[in-house]
């Protein structure tokens, strides 16, 4: 970080611009609306200035900038067309040890203005350094694009209640939650908007009796299979609000990074070398914080509502009358087949795709049949170990020893691996490859030929 972004308190600050032409002007309005006490040296102004100074809301002092001129000031910005004179500003203010801008030379000044959004009281300061400018300002659109304009009566408006909510709630949870809630209100935001201070006092009453104790619930949510960018917003916005995330092994650090910094993480899969915590634990788990008021976050590899037992924990929580929802994912064989570059579905080679657990219940021989037959794509979860076993089962039922098929390690995250090869090589195939991985068998895996894109760090 080259510059150190501070928001500094100017009301009644003396502060001096040096300079009285149009350049300046813009400085000293920024000056003003900041409430600072400024006065203005240059040898003659604008009409704007005289104005300005005509109204005492600045004080125009014309003359020769001298040394002299700082005395007693906090902040200086030299706005003349004049580069000597710029830069003896400059020099004059470093060596008083007072912070100077010198306009449109970012390089030889001790603060830069950065770009501003201004809803106040939320202010959003941008700044590319002096490096882009431009970068900048197209930063400082969008932003502006996204904050509506009611926000700066809103924020104010906080501002004005945050005692009353201090004495209202004593846990910092129930606060958190309150505001939460206020913020996110729609009909408090169309109030505002409306300008309709007895609607906005409403509103703000009925807010408070509603959210007298928040309610514990759990949120199932599918967090992919681990490039975080393929978490649903919904998801992302509850990682974001909840006040414990209960995780596993197949959720990636990449999406751990973006759950709430404050949030209680609890992690419930494999220790290396350890089982995972019992199931009818995590459902306990579950069910202790969510009573305790706590909004907690079940978060779950790929989707949950496959092969992910979101249905047995649903069911604890129905009985105990916790409220919950779930949020889909996207599941490994979506996520990893398209990195893959490997289509699950294709018109001339695969009419179905099936999910299949290479763990769990065993098959009977009539599914494997099924399973066997032509036009699909097979998609094995959890099958590295019963390699062997799939590879013998399929062959078994007449499918071709040179189907196509892949094994996906890893999938979407940087460091996926993917190897591609036949039936008759799957034993081999699955034994140079870690877990978690995924195999696909059908024909459409041979188009991941032309069709892969996703150039992981450790591709082959
Ligand atoms: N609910 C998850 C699946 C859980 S079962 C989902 O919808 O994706 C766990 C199995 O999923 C793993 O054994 C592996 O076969 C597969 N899997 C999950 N994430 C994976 C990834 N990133 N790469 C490869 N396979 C993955």
């Amino acid at each position: 970080m080259d510059y150190f972004p501070i928001f500094c308190q100017l009301k009644d600050k003396p502060c001096l611009l040096v300079g009285g032409g149009e350049i300046a002007e813009r400085k000293a309005r920024l000056l003003m609306e900041a409430g600072a006490s400024v006065s203005v040296i240059a040898p003659s102004f604008t009409g704007q200035f005289m104005q300005w100074h005509a109204e005492h809301k600045l004080s125009c002092i014309t003359g020769v900038f001298t040394a002299d001129h700082l005395s007693g000031k906090w902040l200086v910005i030299a706005a003349t067309d004049s580069e000597q004179v710029n830069q003896q500003v400059f020099q004059s203010a470093t060596e008083k040890q007072i912070f100077c801008n010198v306009v449109d030379s970012p390089e030889q000044a001790s603060f830069i203005m950065p770009s501003v959004i201004d809803r106040s009281p939320i202010v959003v300061a941008i700044s590319s350094g002096g490096k882009a400018p431009v970068l900048a300002r197209i930063l400082r659109e969008k932003i502006e694009q996204q904050l509506p304009n009611y926000l700066g009566v809103l924020a104010q408006l906080a501002g004005t209640l945050r005692e009353q909510i201090k004495q209202r709630f004593s846990s910092m949870n129930a606060r958190r939650y309150f505001w939460e809630q206020f913020f996110a209100d729609k009909s408090l935001q169309s109030e505002i908007e409306a300008q309709r201070s007895d609607g906005i006092e409403q509103r703000i009453s009925a807010l408070l009796s509603e959210n007298q104790q928040p309610q514990g619930s759990v949120v199932l949510v599918g967090a992919g299979p681990g490039d975080a960018g393929l978490m649903t917003i919904k998801g992302l916005q509850q990682c974001q609000q909840a006040d414990v995330v209960v995780y596993d092994r197949l959720v990636s650090d990449e999406v751990m990074g973006l759950v709430r910094r404050d949030a209680q993480r609890i992690y419930v899969g494999k220790q290396a070398g350890f089982h995972c915590v019992p199931q009818d634990e995590i459902n306990q788990i579950l069910i202790k914080e969510a009573t305790a008021g706590k909004r907690v976050v079940r978060l779950k590899g790929g989707d949950p509502f496959i092969f992910g037992r979101g249905s047995e924990e649903l069911e604890a929580l129905i009985e105990h009358h916790i409220p919950f929802s779930v949020i889909p994912g996207i599941t490994a064989a979506s996520g990893c087949a398209t990195y893959a570059g490997i289509p699950l579905t294709h018109r001339d080679y695969a009419q179905s795709v099936r999910f299949i657990t290479g763990h769990g219940k065993g098959l009977n021989e009539a599914e494997w049949q099924c399973i066997a037959q032509k036009n699909q794509t097979l998609v094995f979860y959890m099958g590295l170990s019963k390699a062997q076993y799939i590879q013998q089962m399929l062959l078994s039922q007449n499918m071709c020893a040179t189907m196509p098929i892949a094994i996906i390690e890893k999938g979407t995250l940087a460091t996926q691996k993917v190897v591609v090869g036949q039936l008759r090589q799957l034993t081999e195939m699955a034994e140079t490859m870690e877990s978690p991985a995924l195999i696909i068998v059908g024909e459409v895996v041979k188009l991941n030929e032309k069709l892969q894109w996703f150039q992981s760090k450790s591709a082959k």
